[in-house]
């Protein structure tokens, strides 16, 4: 039996921002752009979760829900550093560590650096160590597979510890609303639901086959998942760090009319994938290479997710005129998308994922 541990910063951004200004302790705390941009908040502190104001809503809209707000512009430099910190705990506690964005991460600890058999002690010692070197606070979940202890984790927060031993697992996921279950978004749920499906008891009752011929092959995962199955490795691979597309063309071109075409369908490449794997991202790329295989590469970052692709099309056009000489031939044209947000999805079983709603 696996002992997994799953981390959770709490409201990082947030908490980061009261902490290095202790005046906004408190009080209803929004990062993300101007209350009256077309933004969107990044993070809420527990206070402005209260009026309803939550991750990815328009930053004006969470001004109208809670006028009082208290906006902070992103300080994405300073959340990847101590992002960098509290890593390096976790690997103070084992090698096995699967970052899932900057404030999240799966630990297996069934084998640690300690030789400690209760996970639950090095859970209360990880969180002590985040404590005592950020200032911060994390909630942690701990049990024997990844889905359960990432469910564990968001049990007690702020900073909790919620355990889910192999014994008590089958109540808990009995009684688990369906849009807690892993894997199941808005629009899975909503089909839950039109099936009768509103608790881990229902999806229960459904066989295999059924749940496969309703919801492709992850209905399989969600089969073994009410029953507490998931096999899923902590994967301590490197996360990705961007997602990008190229293309080296038949020919070499200068023909303006002909790269921007070829950027229109960059674009709708990256647009597939990007919506496949339920990424975003803060900043684009555009990489040119030159007839004489010079490269050249422009990367442009902003406060609020890049997720309409009109947008991304003419940011992609006017970062290609800036860095192309106009006068050259091109071999291959790249575009990448940065800066990327992974909380919403683990990164593992992508191709389980794959069919799963966009
Ligand atoms: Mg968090």
């Amino acid at each position: 039996m696996k002992k997994i541990i799953h981390v959770d910063m709490d409201a990082f951004y947030a908490s980061v921002e009261i902490r290095e200004n202790p005046s906004l302790l408190g009080k209803p705390v929004v990062v993300g752009g101007s209350p009256n941009s077309r933004g969107v908040v990044c993070a809420a502190s527990y206070e402005a979760r209260k009026y309803g104001v939550r991750s990815a809503i328009p930053c004006s809209l969470a001004k109208r829900l809670c006028p009082e707000a208290i906006f902070v512009y992103p300080n994405f430099p300073l959340y990847s550093s101590i992002s960098q910190e509290i890593r390096a705990i976790f690997h103070s506690v084992t090698d096995l560590v699967e970052p899932l964005s900057l404030d999240e991460a799966y630990l297996d600890v069934t084998c640690n650096h300690f030789q400690e058999s209760i996970a639950t002690k090095l859970a209360e010692q990880i969180q002590r160590t985040i404590f005592q070197e950020t200032n911060l606070t994390a909630s942690c979940g701990v049990s024997y597979n990844k889905f359960l202890a990432k469910i564990a984790s968001d049990w007690r927060k702020p900073n909790g510890i919620f355990v889910i031993r192999p014994k008590d697992a089958p109540k808990f996921l009995l009684e688990l609303p369906i849009g807690k279950f892993y894997g199941v978004g808005k629009v899975t749920e909503t089909k839950m639901k039109s099936l009768g499906i509103h608790k881990g008891k229902d999806l229960y009752l459904w066989n295999r086959d059924d749940l496969v011929f309703h919801f492709g092959k992850v209905g399989a995962f969600y089969y073994d998942i009410v029953r507490g199955v998931d096999n899923r490795n902590v994967n301590p691979t490197r996360e990705r760090k961007s997602l990008g597309i190229e293309d080296t063309f038949s020919q070499d071109s200068k023909d303006a009319n002909f790269l921007e075409t070829k950027i229109e369908s960059l674009v709708d490449g990256l647009e597939q994938r990007r919506l496949k794997r339920d990424i975003r991202g803060r900043s684009l790329t555009v990489k040119i290479k030159y007839s004489n295989f010079t490269v050249k590469s422009m990367t442009r970052t902003y406060t609020s997710w890049l997720e309409q692709k009109e947008e991304i099309t003419s940011i992609a056009k006017d970062l290609f005129f800036q860095v192309w000489d106009h006068a050259t031939s091109l071999r291959l044209l790249g575009i990448a998308l940065g800066n990327l947000d992974r909380d919403n999805q683990d990164e593992d079983s992508p191709s389980l994922f794959d069919q799963m709603e966009v």
